[in-house]
């Protein structure tokens, strides 16, 4: 392997990179996939397991059995569910939020994954450390890391995909260019943790658990910024945690006079809970509990560079409303290997040879994340009594399903007349919401005019930013 020249190297074996993986074994490209971790523990994120709430839609894995003829079952699909319900903070809206789905079994996912990419031929380098990318000119021309001996190794390739998820060490040490950010906003990231538990239903009230659908609970006070979920997993398993925004939270805890953490938060929300009691950590593959962070942002804007391409959370990819990472980054892994076998087939694997990856994504994801990430700003912009005010009278359930689709809805202060618009705190967060489905509409017909060439790419991306910055500049978090 050490100094081996390969046409593609697939740096990390997450979702994003496994996907990659079993595509470009496919497709019969001569790639190499790395990974740090052990072959057992094939998409393992951190220390703290596979952290992850594992609810993916069905849509996604649909994509990935028609791309790679991969089909998907029980054990790695541990259950199927429903739907998805956001609550408000009273308990007393509930929306659906996403079609049907699935709940994963992680560990045994991301392992069927890569057993598939292995029968299929691709050569898998386990416990092999990435450090960062070797540039050539103004190309990235390979990476840079250790072997599972600590030997230092460099390998070459003609277009490395970046895989690594958050903590990338690839995006990071890009040289400085206009199309990939090399860096993010905090305030556009979630920290989370979660629980994998078993336990006891003291009685049923499916606002606090329901064994066939998925709930997300917004709550300003218990999840500052972001939100709860309570997931099911089969026999009397759930899946349970949090993910806060650090500013919200900092303001929450500064604004009550309080010192929580995420971990604290974490404890609470899980005792709050009427219904899950006499927990039991179950930590299968140690899997029982850990924290890690999600982008809540639209994708980097060009998700490549000359021999370079990034897939899943190294993207940040996310849906900025959901924090749903699963699916975009199994279908932008198809994507970024069927993409580098055109560009091997033409010689070309500079940025406009892989530009078309661009274009693929948003056509079948990303082009309605930068208004879903409005929506999101929007969102951590208003307290609980906003919230339960806005679920009960500001929008429709169908116009709120809309929404969280990242549809812009038809709303303004002559269609809700009959609003009862009791505080004034409400009459901003209506206004607000008008602003926000404008801007979104800004967003979605920005993202429709996707740049066709890499030429034309700055002018769009700096409208973007404008629309971004905006939207920011008005609706400051504002958790109570
Ligand atoms: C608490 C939590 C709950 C979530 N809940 C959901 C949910 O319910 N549904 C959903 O769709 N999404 C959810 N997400 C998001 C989802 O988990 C991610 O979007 C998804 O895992 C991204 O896949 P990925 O392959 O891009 O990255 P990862 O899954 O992080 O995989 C990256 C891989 O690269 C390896 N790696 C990293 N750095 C290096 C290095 N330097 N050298 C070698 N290897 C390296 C890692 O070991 C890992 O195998 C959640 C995230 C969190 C944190």
């Amino acid at each position: 392997m050490a100094d081996a020249e390969y046409d593609l190297i697939i740096a990390g074996g997450g979702m994003a990179g496994l996907a990659a993986a079993v595509s470009a074994s496919k497709l019969g490209i001569k790639a190499i996939l790395l990974d740090r971790n052990k072959k057992e523990e094939a998409g393992k994120k951190t220390n703290w397991g596979w952290v992850c709430g594992d609810a993916v839609a069905k849509a996604h894995l649909d994509f990935v059995k028609e791309h790679t003829g991969l089909a998907f079952s029980e054990p790695e699909i541990n259950m199927v569910l429903n739907k998805i319900y956001v609550l408000s903070p009273d308990l007393e809206s509930k929306y659906p939020f996403e079609g049907e789905g699935a709940i994963l079994n992680r560990p045994l996912f991301e392992q069927k994954l890569l057993n598939a990419a292995l029968k299929n031929g691709i050569e898998y380098e386990p416990e092999f450390e990435v450090e960062g990318p070797i540039i050539d000119g103004n190309k990235v021309s390979g990476i840079y890391g250790k072997d599972r001996n600590k030997k230092d190794t460099k390998i070459k390739g003609k277009i490395v995909i970046d895989a690594l998820g958050m903590a990338t060490t690839l995006r990071r040490k890009l040289p400085e260019n206009g199309y990939v950010d090399r860096n993010v906003d905090i305030d556009d990231l979630e920290s989370t943790g979660r629980y994998i538990y078993t336990f006891k239903a003291d009685h049923n009230d499916d606002r606090f658990y329901d064994p066939n659908n998925a709930l997300i609970h917004l709550n300003q006070i218990a999840a500052p910024g972001g939100y709860g979920w309570v997931f099911p997993k089969k026999g009397s398993k759930v899946n349970i945690g949090i993910g806060v925004q650090k500013t919200s939270l900092e303001l929450r805890n500064s604004r009550l006079g309080k010192k929580d953490t995420l971990h604290s938060l974490m404890d609470e929300y899980v005792k709050s809970n009427p219904v899950i009691k006499d927990v039991e950590l179950d930590n299968e593959f140690g899997n029982g509990m850990g924290y890690w962070s999600v982008g809540v942002r639209r994708p980097i804007e060009s998700m490549v560079f000359n021999g370079y391409m990034g897939a899943g959370d190294s993207m940040m990819m996310p849906n900025p409303v959901s924090a749903g990472g699963i699916g975009p980054s199994l279908s932008a892994g198809v994507l970024a290997a069927e993409t580098a076998y055109k560009a091997l087939g033409s010689g070309n694997t500079g940025i406009d040879g892989l530009w078309s990856y661009n274009i693929e994504f948003n056509r079948v994801y990303g082009s309605k994340t930068g208004g879903l990430e409005v929506f999101r700003i929007y969102l951590q912009s208003l307290n609980n009594e906003n919230i339960n005010y806005g679920m009960k009278n500001f929008v429709s359930r169908d116009e709120a399903e809309n929404l969280t689709y990242g549809r812009p809805v038809e709303l303004s202060f002559a269609k809700k007349a009959k609003l009862v618009l009791k505080a004034a705190t409400n009459v901003r967060a209506f206004s607000n919401l008008v602003f926000t489905v404008r801007e979104m509409r800004a967003m979605n017909e920005l993202y429709a005019r996707y740049p066709e060439t890499p030429e034309k790419f700055a002018a769009w991306k700096a409208k973007v930013k404008t629309e971004i910055e905006k939207a920011k500049e008005r609706l400051k978090p504002n958790p109570v």
